[in-house]
């Protein structure tokens, strides 16, 4: 065996092994029984621990070695030396020693915040949250970064992003973001959205999460629907692909967009080609690239008026009761924008100010600018600051999200990022495909799905997501193009 086949089946192995754990993972999330949890844990930490130990293995080092002096490698193969050199290098950086004591704080203080939120009180968390900033702290030294320890966490999830960036990016969307929402509701005339109160049976609104799935080309061949509490999409391997969702009796748009959203993530997942698999590189581009496919097919495709002129029959269809409304009016209704307190319920205007407000704290937490026990009063300040709205409790405020429970510290701008790049590949779609718009209209998702799977699947992580964007639309990373789509949308919806 040559270098080369020793390097790829090694990666063969740790992906068949992450297959295994994904649907031990699945499985945990959907149809265990409660008693299985326990020892359904004990199998995915020795499952994860044999795929960390081959992913950290002093053979994949020298092979790594071996093969980055070699000339004559095709450009797929330097891309998965960059790929897994990069995530052997970040987790060789930490000491076993220190990672298992991380492991252990963290599952402590996920608990305590899960406590913490129940009861809204900081005081219980604080000093988790302390120690999860500390933690932190010391990875981002020994990962390394050139301007801020921020950018060290960021490279995790978004590799190549920096905060200075993300700075220049946030400033002019939210000099945008907070006029229009103003002018919004100040002078415009919100949409009409009583008809979709009352109580909608679910049943029906699982086969109506299926008809969106195949409305978008999810291919249940390769994939399935099912139920969970908080939903998410797994790749499994190869030809596997699922998605899960959760459905409320009285809010039916809830589980209608969550199951777009969800496809969104899983139509990427089943674009990026099995050849990558062995290459260790069969994975979104980044979390914010993820993001940006389900947020495409959930916000600019789920929220248009051509989507709902081929929809509409599907929702009367499952809802017979709902016959009497137009294509137009489910369209205006799916597009309402009113500041709030939670980030997972927040719509397309104010979403993005719930991110900035993370990053400013969390940046400022992990800087030291921030005392911990003056967290929650610096959230209460912020909301109230861009969306003019205050929590009572800091369940509804610093303590709403799991994030810094988890030590996921510069995870939120993939989020905000997601809306960002779905906005800018939208506008090169639409561009670059006149009847995109038609063939969404006629039900047709095959002109924007082969785009998409033409220009961002099959590269799977073979561009990092700048380059992959640069690549795609002819220019970087920009705010410009969300806020036109949401200008535009918003202005017609609100009669302004
Ligand atoms: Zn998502």
């Amino acid at each position: 065996m040559n270098t080369l086949e020793e390097y790829t089946e090694l990666l063969a192995r740790i992906d068949r092994i992450n297959s295994a754990v994904s649907l031990l993972q699945w499985d945990q999330r959907t149809k265990i029984p409660r008693d299985g949890h326990a020892g359904r844990a004990e199998t995915l930490g020795t499952l994860s621990r044999m795929a960390f130990e081959l992913a950290t293995s002093d053979r994949l080092g020298a092979l790594l070695d071996e093969l980055r002096g070699r000339d004559g490698l095709s450009p797929v193969e330097q891309a998965s030396l960059r790929v897994v050199g990069r995530d052997y290098a970040r987790h060789k950086a930490i000491p076993p020693d220190l990672f298992e004591r991380f492991t252990v704080a963290r599952v402590r203080s996920e608990s305590a915040w899960e406590l913490a939120k129940e009861a809204s009180d900081f005081p219980s968390f604080s000093p988790h949250l302390s120690e999860m900033i500390d933690f932190a702290r010391q990875f981002a030294e020994l990962f390394g970064y050139e301007d801020a320890p921020y950018d060290a966490l960021l490279e995790e999830y978004e590799p190549g992003m920096t905060a200075r960036t993300l700075r220049s990016i946030i400033e002019p969307l939210r000099e945008a973001l907070v006029p229009l929402l103003r002018h919004l509701i100040d002078d415009g005339t919100p949409p009409e959205t009583s008809f979709l109160e009352g109580c909608f049976d679910v049943s029906a609104q699982r086969q109506l999460a299926a008809r969106a799935l195949q409305a978008i080309g999810y291919d249940f061949r390769a994939g399935r629907l099912d139920d969970t509490t908080h939903p998410f999409t797994i790749g499994i391997g190869p030809g596997d692909t699922r998605v899960t969702n959760r459905y409320h009796e009285d809010l039916v748009l809830s589980g209608l967009f969550s199951a777009l959203h969800e496809g969104g993530h899983a139509l990427y997942d089943q674009g990026i080609p099995d050849e990558l698999r062995p290459l260790g590189i069969a994975d979104g581009s980044s979390y914010g690239v993820h993001e940006s496919q389900s947020r495409l097919w959930e916000n600019m495709v789920g929220r248009s008026l051509p989507f709902w002129r081929h929809f509409r029959a599907a929702m009367v269809d499952v809802f017979p009761a709902l016959d009497g409304c137009s294509a137009e009016e489910f369209y205006a209704a799916t597009n309402t924008a009113q500041p709030s307190l939670i980030r997972v319920e927040a719509d397309e205007v104010t979403y993005n100010l719930h991110i900035m407000l993370r990053f400013e704290l969390e940046q400022a937490l992990l800087s030291g600018d921030l005392a911990v026990d003056d967290a929650p009063d610096a959230w209460r300040e912020g909301i109230r600051d861009t969306l003019g709205v205050e929590p009572t409790c800091d369940a509804d405020g610093v303590l709403q999200d799991v994030h810094w429970s988890a030590g996921m510290f510069a995870y939120f701008p993939s989020y905000m990022l997601g809306n960002l790049y779905a906005a800018q590949l939208y506008a090169t779609a639409r561009r670059e495909n006149q009847d995109l718009e038609s063939s969404i209209e006629q039900g047709d998702p095959r002109v924007l799905l082969g785009w998409l799977r033409e220009r961002i699947h099959r590269h799977g992580q073979i561009f990092d997501p700048v380059e992959l964007i640069e690549r795609v639309t002819g220019e970087a990373p920009s705010p410009v193009h969300f806020i036109d789509y949401l200008t535009e949308k918003y202005s017609a919806v609100y009669g302004l």
